[in-house]
């Protein structure tokens, strides 16, 4: 289910916090707080002297997580929701997300908060990047209701519906046409 096309903009990162529940599975890498932390430390976005994590940082994360799915869901068809940009909106805030002007010329968006805060605040800088040439709208969730897997649409007009046509959308019409079979009458 994963594309070898290039993802613009760093989503990689959102895409993979996203799938770190698996609906096939289902297994939850942020089921702990340690498997949280242990993917930060992973992906660069803590230190390791800001670990272990907390309970609270695990449910701040999971928040996150499911209000970045639910926009995922809306680039897909399903409707928006006004509390998905609050929670990001929150997030960045925490992390005091801002410009930085850096010697070498470069200004990058980049979280002023050190420690879980400012880690949060590192995923959603993709989705701030995103916002400015489309790409985040890309950003999916698959549609059927069992999967859910976070993917990129590299479709030219921005169509694509299902994480991996040959996965869901077949079962999507296995399962279309069995309820047209066994409907009585
Ligand atoms: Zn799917």
């Amino acid at each position: 289910m994963v594309s070898a096309s290039k993802v613009p903009n760093s989503l990689e990162l959102v895409i993979d916090f996203v799938n770190t529940l698996d609906p096939d599975d289902p297994s939850d890498v942020f089921s702990t707080a340690e498997g949280l932390g242990g993917w930060m430390a992973e992906r660069g976005l803590i230190d390791a002297e800001d670990l272990p994590l907390q309970e609270k940082d695990r449910r701040e994360a999971v928040t996150l997580r499911e209000a970045l799915r639910t926009e995922m869901l809306a680039h897909n068809g399903a409707g928006s929701e006004e509390r998905v940009a609050l929670e990001l909106d929150e997030v960045a805030r925490r992390g005091e997300l801002g410009v930085q002007f850096r010697a070498d010329g470069s200004a990058p968006l980049a979280p002023r908060a050190g420690g879980f805060a400012g880690a949060l605040a590192r995923v959603v800088v993709p989705v701030a990047e995103g916002t400015r040439d489309g790409s985040w709208q890309r950003v999916k969730a698959c549609r059927a209701d069992d999967c859910q897997w976070a993917f990129y649409d590299h479709s030219r007009n921005r169509s694509g519906v299902w994480c991996d046509m040959a996965v869901c959308g077949n079962r999507a019409k296995v399962r279309a046409y069995r309820s047209r079979g066994t409907r009585p009458g």
